[in-house]
């Protein structure tokens, strides 16, 4: 699903957000990405979901050499086939929760009225098929998480991107958001999810630790 190979990011001033970074995620994977403060796991998943270009190195998603595509081609790529969950949930204060999820499949090319089918059903199973019509701002944050997840897999991706999803949340909505998230993973979607969180991490297949922008055994 995923090959990163001696794949580095430079920024100006000399930092090497990633330095020769090379690995596989293969499809059906649970990955959790660890690691201290400014080590490189945003940087590394930015580069995983095509949001960013290397420095130097190849970047290959779901068979498709990054470098080789244009941006358009990449932001066809981004809503076929890859899903992001971020810990602020980035909903759009005002607009109710069918429609949050539903702007989900703005760039997939799907109707409307089909959009909100979708919509419903994948609120439905994230456990909040009762609030279709409120807009974010009357959910708890555990229930905006799950409206952010929902939009993120309305449309199906093969690979599910999410940045400390569990970090603005208490323990128990953590919990459901991760049981979604291994739910999600038992029907067959990759995911990757940067956590801060040992009992997070412990859940996931597999532990990827990063250190000074570099893989390192823990
Ligand atoms: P993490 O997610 O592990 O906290 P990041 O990937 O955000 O780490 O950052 C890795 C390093 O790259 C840090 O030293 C950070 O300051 C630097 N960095 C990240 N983004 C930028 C940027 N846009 N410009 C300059 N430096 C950056």
């Amino acid at each position: 699903m995923i090959e990163l190979t001696d794949v580095t990011k430079a920024y100006a001033g000399g930092v090497h957000a990633l330095a020769g970074v090379t690995l596989t995620i293969a499809p059906g994977d649970s990955v959790a990405v660890v690691g201290p403060s400014g080590s490189g796991k945003s940087t590394m998943l930015h580069m995983m979901g095509t949001l960013d270009r290397p420095t130097a190195g190849r970047v290959a998603v779901d068979g498709h050499d990054v470098g080789r595509l244009t941006d358009r081609q990449l932001s066809a790529l981004r809503a076929r086939r890859i899903g992001f969950v971020f810990q602020q949930f980035h909903l759009a204060a005002g607009v109710p929760v069918r429609d949050n999820v539903a702007d989900g499949l703005l760039y997939a090319g799907v109707a409307r009225a089909e959009r909100r089918r979708r919509a419903t059903a994948t609120l439905e199973r994230v456990g909040l098929g009762h609030r279709l019509r409120h807009e974010p701002r009357e959910l708890s944050g555990g229930e905006k998480q799950r409206v952010a997840i929902a939009r993120a897999v309305v449309g199906e991706p093969a690979l599910l991107l999410a940045d400390e999803p569990t970090g603005n949340l208490d323990s128990a909505s953590g919990a459901a958001v991760m049981a979604l998230l291994h739910d999600l993973h038992a029907s067959g979607t990759t995911i990757v999810v940067i956590t801060h969180d040992q009992q997070v991490a412990a859940g996931l297949d597999r532990q990827i630790h990063l250190r000074d922008g570099r893989v390192v055994s823990p």
